[in-house]
């Protein structure tokens, strides 16, 4: 019999920090810094620095963080946002929690990102904004994304949830667009041990005011300058995050090996592999391959104890929340099929060769002729 393989291994990653984290949690309990406090603050100060930003304002969560950003921008009620169909629920949020409108444009098939060349023609004199994705870690084209949006003078917010520290030709990203939102979800590259986001920028302005909006729009407390919000981050998180930051470098470099491995080893397979452009670094957040008989061949994993996942199976303009938006089945085909034919395999730092080359051999096994 085989061990079986996760599709996420959190302990395999807390094990040989476990020490340092209890510590720093500790610390932060002795000192009772519980709402953000000083390692909090000197995350923020390390992770700015990390994506190569003048400023980083921690969040309770990238839902948060993507909900400020559309204030900052002073996206409201009626006004039309750019987004994808292809990505999870909490960046279209963002749109629908300040009573506008998400506008989707298709993916593009190679890096399933929204597709540069649809943006133009979804612009409407209602638009306010694009928010694209870089989805399973895998940077947008950014170079085309900013040239429309530079054209219509309209701000981009990248989501980069999923992308901590991917690079663009060469540099991190996070800078490119007005505001990044990153999230510290404990299954991201870069996790807590609860929830946490944060708010990226280089404009001293944005980073004020978010601040102040994740505070309950103040910044002398009980002076409240607007209707602001608790979003916070945790003491906790902020210390737990300082003793992780560091090994990320490191973790993104395994995900890339385990990403190398399985292109190597799945090549002469039925499968549509993931592809890097070659503009992109990627830090593999997902290893999505592609296959008509996906599910099918997730049963078949699961069946021989191989964890796999869907990411995701039903694209937001089909969702039973925006029936209202009025899209229907066939707007957006690429998105669709996609939705249809991805399947996640088991990706992190800590998978063995013996591990990759199990799920190579299980996934070898469902194509064997019968
Ligand atoms: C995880 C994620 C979010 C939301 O982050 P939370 O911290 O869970 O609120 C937003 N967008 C994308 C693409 C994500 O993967």
């Amino acid at each position: 019999m085989h061990d079986k393989i996760p599709y996420l291994d959190l302990p395999a990653q807390l094990r040989p920090l476990r020490k340092e984290i209890d510590a720093a949690i500790a610390r932060t309990i002795d000192h009772c810094s519980f709402c953000l406090g000083p390692d909090v603050a000197q995350f923020e100060k390390d992770f700015a620095r990390y994506c190569g930003a003048e400023h980083c304002v921690a969040f309770n969560t990238g839902t948060s963080a993507l909900h400020v950003a559309m204030l900052l921008l002073g996206v409201g009620p009626g006004d039309e946002v750019i987004s994808t169909p292809h990505t999870f629920v909490a960046t279209s949020w963002a749109i629908s929690y300040v009573q506008a409108k998400p506008v989707y444009v298709d993916i593009d098939e190679a890096t399933f990102n929204l597709d540069p060349r649809l943006i133009e023609k979804a612009i409407t004199p209602r638009t306010k904004a694009i928010v694209p994705v870089h989805l399973y870690g895998h940077p947008f084209d950014l170079d085309g994304v900013l040239a429309v949006a530079q054209k219509h003078n309209l701000p981009v917010v990248e989501d980069a949830c999923q992308a901590h520290g991917a690079k663009y030709k060469g540099r991190t990203i996070g800078t490119f667009g007005a505001v990044s939102c990153y999230s510290f979800y404990p299954g991201k590259n870069l996790g807590a041990t609860g929830e946490g986001g944060a708010l990226v920028t280089n404009n001293a302005e944005f980073a004020r005011r978010a601040r102040s909006l994740r505070e309950h729009g103040s910044s002398v407390r009980y002076y409240h300058d607007e209707v602001g919000f608790n979003y916070r981050m945790e003491g906790i998180q902020g210390a737990v995050l300082g003793v992780k930051l560091p090994h990320l470098p490191a973790w993104t470099a395994g995900r890339q090996r385990v990403a190398r491995r399985y292109t190597e080893l799945l090549q002469d397979t039925p499968l549509q592999l993931p592809t890097q452009a070659e503009w992109a670094e990627s830090v593999w957040h997902l290893y999505v391959v592609r296959h008509p008989r996906r599910d099918a061949l997730k049963k078949h994993l699961e069946a021989n104890g191989v964890g796999c996942a869907l990411h995701y199976p039903l694209p937001l303009h089909l969702q039973k929340c925006y029936a209202s938006l009025g899209y229907q089945a066939g707007d957006f085909p690429v998105a669709e099929k996609a939705a249809r034919e991805c399947l996640s395999l088991p990706i992190y730092p800590e998978l063995t060769d013996a591990q990759i080359q199990r799920v190579v051999a299980v996934i070898k096994d469902f194509f064997k002729p019968a």
